[in-house]
């Protein structure tokens, strides 16, 4: 079986910021129980990494890389779990910070890292035949195996994948860092394979340099040849359709299971949700929010654009207003929005809360205590919380676009069919009429919200589907 490297920049259970956190842990092990002989690398968040997992860590060996003209400290630790095996990259200058992105030298610790992984391999003699890479973070490995590691002969088989997971995030640099951190020439500039606005960018280097490219969902990979979705790389990337597809993410079923979840306080299934009630209660408690019987709507999402807050703010407040409802978001991001959603809390404390944090507990409790879920996001390679939302019961409601288009099918009332509600015209009225669609819904024909949920629950998001369409890719690479 191919040898596979799986390299990111977060991976739970260890960090986790957003999707790719969740991906680089239930891929994998999707992977492994595909029978794919993989291995992930990400870096060493040393203050970040919890402390029960530290005890399994191990020291395999150290090295200098360099960084254009500078010598840096790799340490290379490993760790098993769960039956799969971890390299972590230790430098603690680069990673040993309080969170995992946001430096003005971002630049120069993914640099780090990627030069790390492709020093990594030779000194430690473990060679595979496909290096998986995801987002800008690890997107210029293709690169950097085809010019500067080229002289090395036992890369030469090594073919790779590059996952993008968000085409938003590209990491642009001035082209100074070809030299200054990759020690590289101009060669790649002055061909344009890396050159973007006179710029260096490893996303797009990345999209011409990997043998194959996959994202999230079959609509995004579409979405991202269009100037309205491909953020300038739309061009790039429909030259290079012949290696692009779309492989829909997955869930991990283990952790994300109402059944068995220590995070909430009641479990229920798909055959018998009479509990979930319970944990609707115990979620407007902890929230100080009534304990009545009105629908819940929630949000876990970044608080940006993207995902659509800005429309929302603009519709809570007729909702609000004209609704017996409640609703709940949780979530940090750009201040303006997180200003706005505080304005509600002040406007109707007893109807909504903004619980401006990361809280992966009462994410799990929103899933299980909420009724409808919102993702009215601009754009959405994927997107994992709807999916999430539906096997806990919570009805999702969101901008058909990208991956929520590919997973949550919109309700039909003429022929009962549906898991979700979706809009197409990206407006805060049509978001505003959707809501009352939802709430009207709820209110007065529990049999067929009842429907809809069940069918969300009985959705399959597991990883096997998936694990399988890349374990075919790896294959036909490496034959
Ligand atoms: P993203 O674009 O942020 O990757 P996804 O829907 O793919 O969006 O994944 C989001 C993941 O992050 C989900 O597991 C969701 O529960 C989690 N998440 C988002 N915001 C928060 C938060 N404030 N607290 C806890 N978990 C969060």
């Amino acid at each position: 079986m191919n040898k596979v490297l799986f390299a990111a920049a977060e991976a739970a259970p260890f960090y986790k910021t957003g999707g790719l956190g969740d991906v680089s842990l239930a891929l994998p092990k999707a992977l492994v129980k595909e029978n794919v002989d993989l291995k992930v690398v990400i870096p060493y968040y040393k203050k970040l990494f919890p402390q029960k997992y530290a005890a399994g860590i191990k020291e395999l060996t150290y090295f200098q890389v360099q960084v254009g003209e500078k010598s840096k400290y790799c340490g290379i630790k490993t760790l098993k779990l769960d039956n799969i095996e971890y390299y972590l990259i230790d430098n603690e200058e680069y990673f040993g910070r309080d969170s995992i992105y946001g430096y003005w030298d971002d630049g120069e610790r993914f640099a780090f890292f990627q030069l790390a992984i492709c020093e990594m391999m030779e000194k430690i003699n473990y060679i595979p035949d496909v290096i998986h890479c995801n987002d800008w973070h690890t997107a210029f490995i293709p690169v950097l195996l085809k010019d500067k590691y080229n002289w090395i002969n036992a890369y030469h088989h090594i073919k790779t994948v590059l996952t993008i997971h968000n085409i938003q995030f590209q990491g642009v640099f001035d082209p100074i860092v070809l030299s200054s951190l990759f020690g590289i020439g101009m060669n790649t500039f002055d061909h344009g394979t890396v050159e973007f606005y006179n710029n260096v960018n490893f996303m797009k280097g990345g999209i011409y340099c990997a043998d194959a490219i996959t994202t999230v969902s079959p609509s995004y990979a579409e979405e991202i040849k269009t100037p309205e979705f491909g953020e300038s790389l739309d061009g790039i990337l429909r030259d290079n359709a012949y290696k692009l597809q779309g492989i829909v993410n997955g869930i991990d079923t283990q952790v994300y299971d109402p059944a068995t979840d220590p995070n909430i306080l009641a479990h229920y299934h798909v055959d018998d949700i009479a509990n979930k009630v319970k944990d609707k209660h115990a979620l407007q408690k902890s929230l100080g929010l009534p304990q009545v019987d009105v629908p819940i709507f929630a949000v876990v999402s970044r608080l940006t654009r993207q995902k659509g807050m800005d429309l929302l703010l603009d519709a809570l407040n007729d909702f609000l207003r004209k609704h017996d409802a409640q609703v709940i978001v949780l979530g940090t991001g750009e201040r303006d929005l997180e200003v706005g959603f505080r304005g509600y809390q002040m406007a109707f404390p007893d109807k909504f809360v903004a619980a401006i944090e990361f809280n992966v507990k009462l994410a799990q409790q929103i899933y299980a205590g909420s009724d409808v879920f919102m993702m009215p996001s601009a754009f959405e390679p994927c997107g994992l919380s709807q999916m999430m939302a539906m096997r806990y019961g919570s009805v999702p409601l969101v901008h058909s676009v990208g991956g929520l288009k590919d997973t949550v099918k919109p309700y039909n009332h003429f022929t009962g069919e549906g898991t979700g509600f979706g809009f197409d015209d990206y407006r805060p009225e049509v978001l505003g009429k959707t809501m009352n669609a939802a709430y009207d819904l709820y209110s007065n024909n529990p049999r067929e919200w009842n429907k809809i949920r069940f069918h969300g629950m009985k959705q399959d998001f597991g990883w096997q589907k998936s694990a399988r369409k890349y374990r075919q890719l790896y294959q036909e690479l490496a034959d």
